[in-house]
């Protein structure tokens, strides 16, 4: 089981579209996935078309030990995909959390009543460094970090760098960036431009090749709670995403291989498309 924290402090940068997109496209290929909403603002559970008033078990009964991880989880229109919702309950866990023993750990435990029941957990987080975003990255194996192509990008980039490697130092040995995905391109503006290569700049091929254009198709489809991909398929962001999630794959399949990880073939060929089986 793979658990990716999709991360950044900034709100508007692209972590919940990207969130709900990248668990789609894994489902899609035929890996069990969970989406973790760990946003009060609940914009994964009602991007896939939930209500955020009758969940009856969220991602805040996880942290509080109200319910079970198994018990909490609803599933999907898509095949393979299940939610851990959320809600605006979730902003009192920041609070009833302060002075429990080992609340860092909450979602890392809970996760774990999963038995690898899925291939995949992303973990869209709410933009900030509080104790859920920390939940997540001791919960997760690595970070994505989507960053607009913005003029102040790269502003807090440094603090988030920083809170992922005192994670690392103190909660989380083995946490790793999986990588940075540049979003709401303006179709390669010279700001869109010197955004991405100063990006590049500090942290090389850890940038994905694939950069998420703006597109209204990207902004309309939370109001039908659909993913971009069943939404407008043709439209250019569904194309940049899908290129993006074989881009993931791919390098999930490489640091499998290297790490060997690998499990069965059954599991190997669940990671899709042919990556794998090409080389193995
Ligand atoms: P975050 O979770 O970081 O706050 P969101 O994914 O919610 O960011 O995106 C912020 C807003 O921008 C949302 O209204 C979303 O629909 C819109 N949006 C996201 N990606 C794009 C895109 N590529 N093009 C245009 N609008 C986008
Ligand atoms: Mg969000």
């Amino acid at each position: 089981m793979k658990v990716i924290a999709i991360c950044n402090q900034k709100g508007g940068v692209g972590k919940t579209s990207t969130a709900i997109s990248l668990a789609t496209y894994l489902a899609m290929k035929g890996n069990k996935t969970l989406l973790v909403d760990l946003d009060p603002q609940g914009n994964s559970t009602s991007g896939l078309g939930l209500d955020k008033n009758t969940i009856e078990k969220s991602a805040y009964d996880i942290l509080l030990h109200l319910a079970n991880v198994q018990e909490a989880i609803i599933t999907t229109g898509i095949e393979n995909l299940s939610i851990l919702a959320s809600n605006i309950n979730l902003t009192g866990a920041e609070i009833e959390l302060v002075n429990v023993m080992g609340r860092e750990y909450r979602l890392q435990k809970s996760l774990k009543d999963l038995n690898d029941e899925a291939d995949f957990v992303v973990i869209d987080c709410p933009p900030s460094l509080g104790i859920l975003t920390i939940n997540a990255l001791t919960a997760a194996q690595s970070v994505l970090i989507p960053i607009q192509c913005e003029y102040y990008a790269l502003e807090g980039l440094g603090q988030l760098i920083k809170t992922v490697d005192l994670v690392r130092d103190n909660l989380n040995q083995g946490l790793y960036v999986e990588g940075i995905l540049m979003t709401m391109a303006d179709n390669r503006t010279r700001l869109t431009d010197q955004v991405i290569s100063e990006v590049q700049k500090h942290f090389s091929d850890k940038v994905y090749k694939a950069v998420i254009p703006r597109s209204v198709k990207m902004s309309e489809a939370p109001g039908f709670g659909k993913p971009i991909f069943t939404y407008d398929r043709d439209s250019s962001a569904a194309k940049r995403y899908e290129e993006f999630g074989e881009e993931f794959l791919e390098r999930c399949c490489k640091s499998l291989k290297t790490n060997e990880l690998g499990g069965d073939d059954d599991g190997k060929e669940r990671l899709g498309s042919g990556v794998v089986s090409a080389d193995s």
